[in-house]
């Protein structure tokens, strides 16, 4: 295998970071997603890339870029490289290839722009109260009446919703069948009657996550995905998607660059702790775990370039991608001291950071990443995936 790039994907990378270079939202550079401002700035950098056509390399003709595993590679480094903001998954990594796999030819016209340009904000509604872990328990129903489901229930921890134009939905449309044959698949306008969004604050005082009551909403037929109670088969694809995307090596490599940089300016009794054996051992052991998940991640890359979808390596790519997520805050945790100790509380703004610029946020970082192990189906439940699908256990 030649791990080495070719002159072209050197030319498509000073592209790639000319562009990025020219056109990156400077106000977002490095911010974490709790701080943004406002709704245009979770969009800003989507419609920057819709515009140049480089937002969904991905997806397959007529909507991708068909770059290839290399190319898409480079494009997820330069990106992490500069720290551009991340783009919503909800649209272009979750609904939208279910809607392009499993919709009709009038439901991709109807719906697929909007994901593009960004004008339309999707949320993801399949955790409940009572089905996180075992979705397929899930509890909130869609009746049909003539031309229409009317929908009641309660979904949970729906990232975003307080934005959101619509919602895709996971819902039990025959209560009979065993659990995962009597699941439908709806798309369901949040402007309906009889929805209520009501915040979650979570442990690093943000806003992030909702939940969704749906009260009699009356949804059209016409909005369903697939057949009726084949919501699973589009659940399960959805899922592998999301799962691949919350690897986030390259993201990864910048953290732990950023990491290396800080304990370059933390000095403790005269010594640099990036020259402190322990830390050099834990950095080293970070980046060969990186680097065996970068592989993996390439390899998934290929397999999707050769007309395979995500498979079972999600799980794994999810697994590995989390843990590392968590012990590059855990080390920054460790790094700064007790400098990680003054609080500052993103709602009220109330900012109360002695000590040095790099150590501002570490506390509400620490506590955010607990949630990567948990969505996207929780690392117990992959490493149960890997264990029957792979082992045959
Ligand atoms: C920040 C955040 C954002 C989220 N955003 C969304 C969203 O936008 N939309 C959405 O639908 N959902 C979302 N979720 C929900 C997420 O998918 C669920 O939290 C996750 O699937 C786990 O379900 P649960 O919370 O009900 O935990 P449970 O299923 O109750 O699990 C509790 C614990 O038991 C373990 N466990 C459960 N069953 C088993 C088993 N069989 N074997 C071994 N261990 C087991 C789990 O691993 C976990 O540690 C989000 C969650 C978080 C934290």
């Amino acid at each position: 295998m030649d791990i080495n790039f070719t002159p072209e994907d050197e030319a498509f990378r000073a592209e790639v970071r000319a562009f990025i270079e020219e056109n990156q939202p400077q106000h977002l550079k490095g911010v974490r997603r709790g701080e943004y401002r406002n709704k245009e700035d979770f969009l800003v950098w989507h419609r920057i890339l819709y515009k140049k056509g480089w937002l969904v390399p991905s997806w397959p003709a007529p909507y991708g870029t068909n770059w290839t595993p290399t190319q898409k590679y480079i494009w997820n480094e330069e990106n992490a490289r500069a720290e551009t903001p991340a783009i919503l998954p909800f649209g272009v990594s979750m609904v939208g290839p279910v809607i392009y796999t499993f919709g009709t030819q009038e439901q991709k016209d109807k719906y697929i722009p909007g994901i593009l340009s960004g004008d339309v904000w999707w949320c993801q509604g399949y955790s409940e109260p009572g089905a996180g872990s075992d979705l397929a328990s899930l509890k909130t129903t869609a009746v049909r009446e003539g031309d229409y489901y009317i929908v009641n229930g309660q979904k949970t921890w729906t990232t975003l919703a307080q934005f959101a134009d619509w919602i895709f939905c996971l819902v039990r449309t025959d209560k009979n069948a065993k659990a995962q044959e009597g699941i439908s698949f709806l798309l369901i306008d949040m402007k309906t009657p009889g929805i209520t969004v009501k915040p979650i604050i979570t442990m690093d005082g943000g806003h992030e996550v909702n939940e969704v009551w749906f009260d009699n909403v009356k949804v059209p037929v016409e909005n369903r995905i697939h057949e009726e109670n084949k919501g699973w088969t589009c659940a399960k694809f959805l899922l592998s998607h999301e799962r691949a995307g919350i690897a986030g090596v390259a993201r990864s490599k910048r953290a732990i660059s950023r990491l290396k940089d800080m304990l370059a300016m933390e000095v403790i009794d005269g010594e640099k702790l990036i020259d402190d054996a322990d830390f050099e051992r834990k950095i080293a052991e970070l980046e060969i775990d990186l680097t065996a998940l970068e592989f993996t991640e390439l390899r998934t890359l290929a397999s999707e370039q050769a007309g395979k979808g995500p498979g079972l390596e999600s799980s794994i790519l999810k697994i590995k991608g989390t843990e590392i997520q968590q012990r590059i805050t855990e080390l920054v945790m460790e790094g700064v001291g007790y400098y990680s100790l003054p609080y500052s509380d993103p709602l009220s703004h109330n900012e109360f950071a002695p000590g040095p610029a790099y150590a501002e946020g570490t506390t509400q970082n620490y506590a955010n990443m607990r949630k990567t192990s948990i969505y996207g189906g929780s690392n117990e439940i992959q490493r149960n995936i890997i264990a029957k699908m792979v082992l045959g256990l």
